[in-house]
């Protein structure tokens, strides 16, 4: 019989994380408990007609935490998905919301499918499907739960779980706010799709700005010039490296996809790597490149570069392969990247590791905002952009008056353009992920004995979560 490797459990390293830092926030052992467990799990299975065959699908949504309503978090489409990953990802969710001060409990939904081997008709049975249980069990709606995309769905999922719910709850005047991600034409928002990648590099660049951290990393501060590895190319770890490369000048030099991996130290342009595999149908083969060929393609882990991005999925860094990774930086994209024993090993190398919980939580960040603009029922910006843009002008004409210059066509456009929804929407999530940044490394500061971003992060959310259960009178 051949032994099977046993798998690291996702949800026991999030839980061993929660009790690493649960030691500092001060808080007692049954609010503690309260806020670790997961207050509702939701188990079903439903029968599909697939061809001439019935299907049973399995699937789940969890909602780990009601201290906040709605509860928010994405639905995964994969093979892969079980009780114990849902849980431990509507687990991170509520922390995640918790550090970027997004009103939300964390929830999660799982179907265990590979959705790559359905059509679109099949899949929006399976969707609708799987919305029409949720619905039945009180488990979507826009003050109630709210999902969203994660890995292998996506906005048109989104738009099929609004129709459905649409259909149901047709009373419902907030009904576009049961579920984010959607469409743009279908109440959805400017920047929502690119928000992770983008969150992550605001992220990084938070971190890399650090004087005091960078010399102890033995690198200069700014993103500018660091070389830049990607695991996973779906949507978190392209936006990541497309963002990353324009607006930060920073190096792509290792990029892997389910096909193989490749390097080059020279760097590798994302965008035309992005066409080359639209064209050819993988990323090897990429001119001036050194090809990893599909069961090697976890050792672009180990590619030399300074800042490694996981942006697939849970477990990729474990005991087996810690040991090896040459980046100094480990800027976790994906929800779960980095095992907890896994952690020991890097934290003891020296590595800096920016935590999941804070650095792809751009997501959840936007989709708030969209459902901010799903319950106003108006696009951001509608109010006050020609207002803005009137005494923007006026401002302008000023300026030229009093000191007799004039100000070009170009510079006046740019000055006093006014904000867009996607102009407000980047600010927000800007504003939103420096200022939580700022928050996770005070709390280091002033916690001698906190040395990794991680613990500090949670003692940040089991703190506000906490504050909340507290506040409320429901614990002493
Ligand atoms: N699935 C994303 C995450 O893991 C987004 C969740 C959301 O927007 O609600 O953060």
């Amino acid at each position: 019989m051949t032994k099977t490797k046993p798998q690291p459990s996702f949800f026991g390293s999030v839980q061993n994380y929660f009790d690493k830092a649960a030691v500092h926030t001060g808080l007692h052992q049954g609010l503690l408990t309260q806020i670790k467990v997961c207050n509702a799990v939701y188990q079903i299975q439903f029968p599909v007609r697939i061809g001439n065959e019935y299907r049973v699908i399995e699937a789940y949504r969890v909602q780990h935490s009601h201290h906040r309503l709605p509860t928010k978090g994405g639905i995964r489409y994969s093979n892969h998905v079980n009780q114990e990953e849902v849980m431990a990802l509507a687990t991170l969710m509520s922390y995640k919301c918790a550090i970027v001060d997004v009103p939300f409990g964390g929830a999660k939904g799982g179907v265990k499918i590979n959705p790559w081997e359905y059509n679109e008709a099949q899949l929006q049975k399976i969707t609708r499907r799987y919305t029409t249980e949720l619905i039945q069990r009180n488990f979507i709606g826009p003050s109630v739960d709210v999902p969203a995309p994660d890995y292998g769905t996506g906005s048109r999922e989104m738009a099929w779980i609004y129709d459905t719910y649409r259909a149901f709850k047709g009373n419902d005047i907030d009904a576009a706010g049961c579920v984010t991600g959607k469409p743009v034409g279908l109440h959805g928002i400017q920047g929502r799709q690119e928000a992770t990648g983008r969150g992550v590099f605001y992220g990084i660049r938070e971190a890399v700005d650090q004087k005091e951290e960078m010399k102890r990393l033995g690198l200069e501060t700014g993103i500018a010039g660091k070389t830049m590895v990607i695991q996973g190319l779906g949507n978190v770890g392209s936006y990541t490296a497309k963002i990353s490369q324009d607006e930060g000048d920073a190096i792509i030099v290792g990029v892997s996809e389910v096909e193989g991996a490749i390097y080059d130290a020279k760097g590798i342009d994302i965008y035309k790597l992005l066409k080359f595999r639209e064209e050819t149908g993988s990323i090897l083969g990429f001119p001036g490149a050194v090809n990893f060929q599909k069961e090697d393609r976890n050792k672009v882990l180990e590619f030399e570069c300074d800042i490694l991005v996981p942006s697939a999925l849970e477990n990729q860094i474990t005991q087996e392969n810690a040991g090896r990774i040459k980046a100094k930086i480990i800027a976790e994209a994906a929800n779960g990247p980095t095992t907890f024993e896994a952690e020991q090993i890097l934290l003891k190398k020296g590595k800096l590791i920016i935590p999941d919980l804070f650095l792809n939580a751009g997501g959840v960040t936007v989709s708030y905002f969209e459902w901010l603009k799903n319950l106003s029922h108006m696009r951001f910006g509608r109010m006050e952009k020609r207002f803005n843009q009137n005494i923007l002008r006026q401002v302008v004409d000023l300026v030229e008056d009093s000191t007799g210059k004039i100000v070009t066509a170009r510079d006046r456009m740019l000055i006093a353009k006014g904000a867009d929804e996607i102009d407000l929407v980047r600010s927000g999530l800007e504003e939103t992920m420096i200022n939580a940044y700022q928050q996770i490394i005070e709390i280091q500061r002033r916690k001698k004995k906190i040395e990794d971003l991680r613990t500090a992060a949670f003692v940040n959310a089991i703190k506000k979560i906490g504050n909340d259960y507290l506040t409320m009178g429901i614990f002493p």
